[in-house]
């Protein structure tokens, strides 16, 4: 067993063997830290008055400058592939979480700075975060939560009032950036990789694996302990399909639930077209979190290759469109992590690959239907929708908002049929026209059969596609404001995010598309 250190002063790099976790106390250099922007619904979660957010000292002890009392600060181990290839060991090289607290709801909830200094799993880096990040993982995650999408979430961000230094790989030169620091909340962290870590490291080691996971159930899954005791049964594999009985393994009921929550987290981002970047098994969280917001982004046109991570440009191994593929082979990796450990057998493991592909389907079936005011999947239409939103590069997320406008009358003559969408199809071609026209006659008679009212259709429609998304050029707005010390368009646009499907008078410019300058490769990556 690696001998504990002081977790004040030892942040040597090292291999951590047999734990889970390092405790670490934060160190990040501060001088007179700045609350730049708090949310107030993570505030309510945690039963944190908004005065406390006023106190002359909240930016200290959320900077890490003063421990909070109870608190137990620890690193946690873990590993991952990344890019396809096992990395070994990873862990928070730059998160250290401050503790859990237990709020009046009874829920227990994981504080965790990300950005406040160095822990044994930094490696060759600072353990330190900068503000254009920051803003950009504090936004987001409260930009998904009002999606409704399940995400770690972002207290507060503060900045540390000193300097860090970041190689800026579209120069080259080294800059210094402001320091800042983001307070993440989640029920737990723990990713596939905290699983992998273990079994990756041999038969001395495969104990540790059972250990976390009959942790990860109790505190995180009890139905599946309580359904084992209780003997109730599970829902059993549809016909054709592996017929796996989960009430006899618990490992393998957790398996098969960690498989949908993934399938169906992945199916959300379908959705929205939020496309994470950096699908490595060390961001996929074991809860079907979305986890780890770097180089993330949503799509404006539609393009289904689009990634945001400019390290991906060549292989899009993490683009938009792959993302489902990509979940799968990372549940492969999971399952393989507990059949190593032999927690559950080769053909629990393919059972849960299967319900993953089977979750993933009817969910994102599901949430087109939504997004088209349909009642019933039709394979065709969305097919060929995205095939022409792909070819005009229309604006995913202005497209289906404006698509409640076109309403269930065949009778509407073919040079109005496209009217409704005008905005986002101005660009097109007299031949492209055509295809359009062709397209939303179709999609009209759909309209007709499903028998849905024009009016509660687009209530319905307007509940899932959202008006106003992160857009990567918003966000860089607000980054520019903040590097020049102006915080106002950060709270702005956290004000907007938290209510993206609710039309919200006067913020109608932050619908628009990016500007011309917003297109060339993303300055958002990095850390
Ligand atoms: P990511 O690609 O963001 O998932 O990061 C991969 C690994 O690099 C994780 O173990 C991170 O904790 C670590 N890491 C990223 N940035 C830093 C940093 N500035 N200092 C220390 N570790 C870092
Ligand atoms: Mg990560
Ligand atoms: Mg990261």
């Amino acid at each position: 067993r690696e001998l504990p250190g002081d977790p004040r002063t030892d942040k040597i790099p090292r291999q951590v063997f047999r734990s889970c976790y390092s405790k670490v106390s934060p160190s990040a250099e501060v001088e007179n830290p700045q609350l730049v922007a708090w949310s107030e619904s993570v505030a309510e979660l945690l039963d944190l008055h908004p005065e406390e957010f006023e106190r002359p000292n909240f930016s200290l002890f959320f900077s890490g400058a003063l421990p909070l009392v109870g608190g137990l600060p620890y690193a946690q181990c873990y590993g991952g592939h990344q890019f396809g290839v096992w990395a070994g060991q990873l862990g928070d090289g730059r998160a250290i979480t401050l503790g859990e607290l237990l709020s009046s709801r009874g829920e227990r909830w994981e504080l965790q700075l990300k950005g406040a200094g160095k822990t044994p799993y930094s490696r060759f880096s600072d353990g330190l975060a900068v503000l254009r990040s920051s803003i950009r993982e504090f936004l987001c995650s409260e930009a998904m939560h009002g999606l409704g999408i399940p995400t770690t979430r972002a207290l507060c961000l503060v900045t540390t009032g000193k300097l860090v230094s970041r190689d800026m790989f579209y120069n080259g030169n080294p800059k210094d950036e402001p320091g800042a620091i983001v307070c993440r909340v989640a029920q737990s962290f723990l990713r596939f990789g905290s699983y992998q870590i273990h079994a990756s490291r041999g038969k001395e080691h495969l104990d540790i694996v059972p250990t976390l996971a009959d942790y990860t159930i109790r505190h995180h899954f009890p139905h599946i302990e309580k359904m084992k005791n209780e003997n109730l049964s599970f829902e059993m594999g549809e016909e054709g399909s592996l017929a796996v009985d989960l009430t006899s393994n618990k490992y393998a009921a957790w398996s098969v639930e960690v498989a949908e929550r993934t399938a169906s987290l992945v199916a959300n981002w379908q959705g929205v077209g939020f496309t994470h970047g950096v699908l490595n098994t060390d961001n996929m969280s074991v809860l079907g979190l979305t986890i780890d917001y770097g180089p993330f982004g949503f799509l404006d046109a539609f393009d289904p290759s689009y990634t945001p991570n400019t390290t991906d440009f060549s292989r899009r191994r993490y683009c938009y469109a792959n993302q489902p593929d990509v979940g799968l082979w990372n549940i492969a990796q999971f399952t393989g992590a507990l059949s190593a450990a032999q927690l559950i057998s080769e053909e629990e493991a393919n059972y849960a690959m299967e319900r993953y592909g089977n979750k993933f389907m009817d969910e994102y079936q599901c949430i087109m239907t939504k997004k088209l005011g349909l009642s019933k999947y039709n394979r065709q239409l969305i097919k060929v929708l995205l095939d022409n939103m792909a070819l005009d590069k229309v604006d995913y997320t202005n497209f289906f908002r404006l698509l409640p406008n076109i309403k269930a009358d065949t009778s509407t003559p073919n040079n109005e049929l496209i009217a409704p969408l005008e905005t986002v199809l101005s660009d097109i071609g007299q031949q492209r026209k055509e295809a359009w026209i062709s397209w939303v006659k179709t999609y009209i008679e759909q309209l007709v059969s499903s028998g849905i009212l024009d009016d509660q259709r687009k209530a319905l429609m307007d509940s899932v596609n959202p008006k106003y998304i992160l857009r990567n050029y918003l966000c860089q707005n607000a980054i520019d404001a903040a590097e020049q010390g102006d915080y106002e368009e950060v709270r702005r646009l956290l004000k907007l995010v938290e209510r993206p499907y609710d039309e919200q008078p006067g913020m109608e410019k932050y619908a628009q598309l990016p500007p011309t300058w917003a297109s060339r490769p993303a300055i958002a990556a990095g850390s």
